[in-house]
Parts: C-alpha cells; structure tokens; sequence
C-alpha cells in the first residue's frame, strides 16, 4: 500500500523549509528533486528506510492528588491490580512511555478511558494525561504509543480504576435512604389515618355533646316553665297549708334540679358567664348560711358560721357563689345525721376567700374522693341510700368554681366528717353592686323587700314587735310571720324599748346579742314596766348553754328559742303564748277589784290602778278615755292596746263594763231607783244604762229587783 512519511532535518533534509514549486520528478528514475533555502534534496522513494516494527507502550507513573501533593501510586496499583480511587482525590496524572528508541522523541501517543472517553484521544508526543474529577465507577485506561514513522502499538498499555462513592452514595447509604423514606412515607399516613380518626371521633363526641346540650337546654326550659306556673300558682292554694308546701317544697327542688342542669350545661358549652358585683362578701355568705338555719334544726343540726373578717370587699356572682356554699350546705346537712354539727368558716388568705365547710357527718371513702365531682356521681347509689340526690351539685360547684378561677378541694373520713375547702381570688374589678339575695335555696320561700315599719297596723293580726340587728334573720321572719302576725321590727334593743311602750305589742321576739341594749335587758325593762309587763317575750339566741337561758327565763322571758330554730316550732310558741293571753283576758274581763293584800302582778296592780281611776270618777257622765288615760299618764292609744291585751276589752267598754258592774252591785245592795244609780255610775240615760245593763248580763235592771 501507500503511507505518508514524514522527514525533517534529522533526516538529511537541507533544512526544514523548501521553496515554492521548486520540485520536480525524473520520469526515469523516479527520483524526487526538492529546492530550498540550503540547497536541494533528491530523494529515491525506494530508498527511504520505514520502521515498521509497532512500538511497545508502558505506564511508567500514577499520580493522585492526595491532601494537597501529587503522590505516587505504581505500589498500589501493582498490588491491587487497579487503581482504587477514594471520593476527594480529584486529580489523577498519568504517564507514560513509549518503548521505541530510534526517535523517542518523535513517539507519539493516545488513550482512552473507558467508561469517559468515547473515542481514542490523540495526545501527539505528550506523554501524560490528566484527568479531574471522576465520576464514581469503573474505568479502563488504554494507552497505545507509535514509533516516529507513525505506526502505532498493536496492544495498549491497560489498567483499571474504580472511583469510590463518597458514603452518601455508597448502595448501604441508598438503602437506608429508601429505608428511611419508606418509614417517612408510613408514618405520614399511619398519622393521617389516625388523624382522621381522631377528628371523627371528635366530630361524634361533638355532636353528641351538641346534642345533650340541646336537649338538656330544650328540656329544662321546657321544665321550668311549669315548674314556675305550678309555684307561682300554689300560693293560692289556701288549705290545707301542708298540701301547699309539699307542692312548694317539690316544685322547688325541681326547679333547683332543672336550673343546676342548665347551668352544667351552660357551663360545659363555655355559655355561662360572671355577673360579677363588687360588694362585700360577708354578709352574703352570713345571710346565706342563715338561709338553711330551718333546714339544719330540721335534723336537729347545729349550723354555726365563724366569720373571721368582718368587711371583705370583693367581686363576687351572686348567683353562683349562692349556688357553691347552697351546694355545699345541702350537701352538709344532708350527709349528716341528727345531733350532728356544721360549720362555716370564711377568711381571707394570701389574696384569697377561704370558705369551709365541715361536717361531723357519714364521711367519704379515700378511694371514693377524686370521683365525688364527677358527673351523676355519688358515693352510695344504692335505693337504700340516706340522702337523695343526683350527683350532679358537686360537678357544677366545682365547675363554677373554676369558671371563678378557684379552687375545690376535699378532706374526708368516713365517719369522721368531711371537710369541703373552697379559695376564690379576691378581685376588685367589678362596678360596685348591692346584693339582691338571689334566692335558691331549698325549703324556704324568697324574702321580700325589707318592710319599713308601719303604725297603720292592721287591727285584725296581732302585732309582734320583732327585735333583731340582723336584717337577714329579721326579713325572713317578716317573712314566716306575714298574715298571721303584722310584724314591726326594731334594728337594736333600745329602739325595741321605745316601740314596746309606745305600741305595746301583743308579743315580742327578740335577739339576745344586739348592740345598745342586749335582749336580756329588754325583757327586764318591758316586763317591770307597768305598759308592757304583760307582753309574752319571746328570746332568740345562738347560746344554747344553759345559764343563758336560765338567765333569760329569769329576767321574765316567756319562751326561749335557740338559733337555728325551725318556724313551726316559732309558729307554735307564738301560738301558745297568745292563747295563754286568752286565758288572762278571760281572768281580767270582768272588772273588779282585787285583795289588795295579796302579792299582786305588775298586771293586777296595773287593773288595780285603772279601776280606781274609774271608780273616783264613776258619776261623771262626761269622763273619757282620754281622761283616764291622762290619769295613768299614758296615751289614749297605749291604754286602749294594754287594756286590750289584759281584758279583751276596748277602754270604752273596760269602763262601761265597770259602771254597769258597780251598778249592778248597786242595784243588789241599795234601794236606789234604777235611774238614780243609773246617774250614780255615771250614764246620763237611764234608758240606755238598762239597755246595756240587759245586753251585759242578759237580765234587766228591773228583774234584779225582783
Ligand atoms: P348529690 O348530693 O346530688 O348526690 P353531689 O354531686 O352534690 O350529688 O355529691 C356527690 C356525692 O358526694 C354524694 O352523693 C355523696 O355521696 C358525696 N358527698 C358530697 N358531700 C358530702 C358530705 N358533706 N358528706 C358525705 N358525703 C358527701
């Protein structure tokens, strides 16, 4: 065949340049003639000698960039049979040599990394490549060298390489990617499905919630309508009284029941809002405790208060305070048994109102204590049990007490009592507000407005002058005694004095703890008074010892009450003593004159007195009540209402009663004419002495004669 060949000066060429269209061919000899700078050429193709033996190609260095230097691999390579190379040896240098020496300098070379290069690169006479930054695989270098006439090596110089991954590429590191992934992927919809779940079920519970909500507001509204007509309504029942407060009592606690269920649910749905008043804390707790006073002596318990503040101004609900301690209270009172005691105790600690409340009653279990505030819960649920109830009053006492932002807690034994303990931050943010006495208690009817104390005193009730300093106490016995007595009340023991004597009541109720004058004094001072000894005195105390009340019967009281008392029991005595008047009356109605020798009552003396003012003056026909009552230094009014209280008897007819008794006496013992003792006993008319002479002792004048 035909190859090109390169010559140059190192071949015999006159110089490396030749002129232009300066050659020229023998057509004999072939020979070729070449001018240039130096002189000419002639070549004899024939005889130009070709090197046709392929050159032997070696790897003679392994350069890797290791840290920051070029460092030698031939041992690694030689050891592995490859070249490993790490993540981070970027730059790799490879040398090499071609193994034909006539020209070493004219050897040429190419190579080819397989798995990079796609084809052969020519390297000219370059005898190194370097390569940067290698993907991680596996590679083959081929390496072929030619001789200076160009003709190549027929088998390459060879060597593997593995580029490493770095470990976050490695296949360990792909698997825990997957791996990791997977577990992503799983937990993401294992949250989902749970999630999901979850707000389904929410969505039940909402709904259901929803649900009892509507059907406790729906249904409890719709109860307390009648409720409220049936109680309304019953105070126009007028007998049998006991029917009538069975029907009150009942609906009463229903409509307590209904209206804690509203609350509960109001509560619950976050409906229920404070209705907060500034105002002073103490009273209110005083007067609510009083409240169950009646229910407490029903069992024959002893509900005392300990108020260790006197004034404790804060904001407070009236409503939902009433409704804690009523709770409370109920509770109390309810789990106790007779002869048992209650206390209340408020104080202020650190900030806080303090309210407890102890009992010596059935006690709780301590395993039973966290459930007691659960919803329906209660401790004995057996039909048997003591109280009734329905498990609801804790719940929503707790509750409201948290919505005050409070605090509830219980110690309890069983049989030892138990012990309830209530903390309410004490704030003064609220307008300033009066207490208007919600009421919601059991068993006792709301109290009125305070009547202010009226003289136009209905004639037909007896009056019961009412001495107490505490308004409370004071209003619901105004309240009890409404329509069976007409009640005037008198805030201190002095004021009391005054009206007794100015009114002279047909009985008096008085305190004993009072300021000014102590209801001990009172009794003292109306009972040697001649106006109003005969005034029954009824003594209310919270001493229960017996030197006090010996003391009271002592300074004349007619009956003794210890507070709490229960309003039959009040109903009763008052009763008693107003019939034991009845039988006075019936002693006193007939005017006459007693033994002066006898030790005579405050009431004979008072009689003794009146008839002899009557008696001096029995014949003027012109002397009146005003006149009489002048002589005893009283007022008109006074006399007629003492005369009244002894005799039954108005001043008028006590002294008509007199004359026509004198006359009689007259007419039995004298022989005076009908009209001449008429005049005697002071009647300008016969006639009409014999008229009333007839109708008083159903006989006339005439047949007395006789
Ligand atoms: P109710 O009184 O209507 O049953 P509560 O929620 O008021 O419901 O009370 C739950 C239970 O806690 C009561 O049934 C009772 O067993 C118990 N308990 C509450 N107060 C007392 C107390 N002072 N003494 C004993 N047990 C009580």
């Amino acid at each position: 065949g035909r190859f090109l060949r390169h010559l140059n000066k190192s071949d015999g060429l006159q110089a490396n340049e030749f002129g232009y269209e300066t050659f020229a061919q023998s057509k004999y000899s072939g020979q070729l003639y070449f001018g240039g700078n130096n002189g000419f050429n002639i070549i004899n193709p024939a005889n130009v000698p070709i090197d046709t033996c392929p050159p032997n190609v070696q790897i003679s260095e392994i350069l890797l960039l290791t840290g920051n230097k070029m460092v030698s691999q031939l041992d690694v390579v030689a050891a592995n049979g490859m070249l490993p190379i790490k993540p981070f040896q970027k730059v790799l240098t490879v040398r090499f040599a071609g193994l034909d020496f006539e020209s070493p300098l004219r050897n040429q070379f190419s190579c080819k990394l397989e798995g990079f290069d796609d084809d052969w690169r020519m390297l000219g006479t370059k005898d190194e490549i370097t390569y940067t930054n290698l993907d991680p695989g596996d590679y083959v270098l081929q390496v072929k060298s030619s001789n200076k006439d160009g003709i190549w090596s027929r088998v390459p110089a060879t060597m593997a390489i593995t580029v490493y991954p770095p470990w976050w590429e490695t296949w360990w590191a792909w698997i825990l990617y997957t791996l990791l992934i997977a577990a992503v992927v799983v937990s993401i919809y294992q949250y989902q499905l749970s999630h999901q779940r979850a707000q389904a079920e929410a969505q039940k519970i909402r709904e259901l919630d929803k649900m009892k909500s509507r059907l406790y507001t729906n249904i409890t509204h719709e109860f307390r309508t009648p409720l409220t007509v049936i109680t309304a309504m019953s105070d126009l029942i007028e007998k049998p009284e006991k029917s009538k407060e069975l029907i009150q009592r009942n609906a009463d606690s229903l409509l307590r029941l209904v209206n804690q269920l509203l609350d509960l649910s109001k509560v619950e749905s976050g409906h229920l809002k404070l209705n907060m008043i500034q105002a002073d804390v103490v009273p209110f707790v005083q007067y609510l405790t009083e409240s169950f006073n009646s229910y407490a002596a029903n069992k024959n318990i002893n509900l005392v208060t300990y108020m260790e503040s006197e004034v404790l101004i804060m904001d407070f609900d009236e409503y939902k305070l009433h409704s804690i301690i009523s709770n409370l209270l109920s509770n109390a009172v309810k789990f106790t048994p007779e002869g048992g005691k209650i206390i209340l105790h408020l104080k202020e600690v650190a900030g806080k109102m303090v309210i407890k409340v102890k009992d010596t009653g059935i006690g709780i279990p301590e395993d039973k204590l966290p459930l007691i505030f659960d919803q329906f819960y209660q401790v004995d649920d057996s039909s048997t049990r003591k109280g009734e109830g329905t498990g609801i009053g804790l719940t929503l006492t707790k509750e409201l007490i948290e919505l005050m932002k409070g605090t509830i807690t219980v110690k309890s034994q069983p049989g030892g009592g138990t012990e309830f303990k209530v903390a309410l931050p004490i704030t003064r943010e609220a307008r300033l507000g009066e207490i208007t006495k919600v009421q919601i208690s059991p068993n006792l009817p709301p109290p009125d407005k305070m009547e202010e104390a009226d003289f136009s005193l209905n004639a037909k009730l007896p009056i019961l002058l009412l001495i107490e300093d505490n308004a409370d106490v004071a209003t619901y016995l105004q309240i009890w005694l409404k329509g069976k007595y007409e009640v005037l009340h008198a805030r201190n023991g002095a004021l009391g004095i005054k009206m007794a004597k100015e009114v002279i009541p047909d009985v008096v109720i008085t305190d004993v703890m009072m300021p000014e004058k102590d209801g001990f004094e009172v009794c003292r001072t109306l009972k040697n008074d001649e106006t109003t000894s005969h005034v029954p005195i009824i003594v209310l105390t919270a001493k229960t010892d017996d030197a006090s009340r010996i003391e009271g019967l002592e300074r004349g009281a007619d009956a003794y009450l210890s507070k709490p008392f229960i309003k039959k029991e009040l109903l009763v005595r008052l009763q008693s003593l107003i019939d034991l008047r009845k039988k006075l009356q019936a002693r006193y109605s007939q005017p006459q004159s007693v033994d002066s020798g006898q030790v005579a009552s405050l009431e004979d003396q008072f009689l003794q007195k009146v008839l002899e003012a009557i008696d001096k003056n029995l014949s003027d026909t012109d002397f009146s009540n005003a006149n009489l009552a002048s002589l005893l230094h009283l007022s008109e009014s006074q006399l007629f209402r003492k005369l009244k209280a002894l005799t039954g008897k108005s001043t008028a007819i006590y002294i008509r009663s007199y004359r026509l008794a004198k006359g009689k006496e007259l007419l039995e013992k004298t022989s005076l004419t009908v009209s001449e003792i008429a005049y005697e006993v002071g009647f300008s008319d016969p006639a009409y002495f014999s008229r009333t002479f007839s109708s008083e002792f159903g006989l006339s004048p005439n047949a007395i004669r006789k």
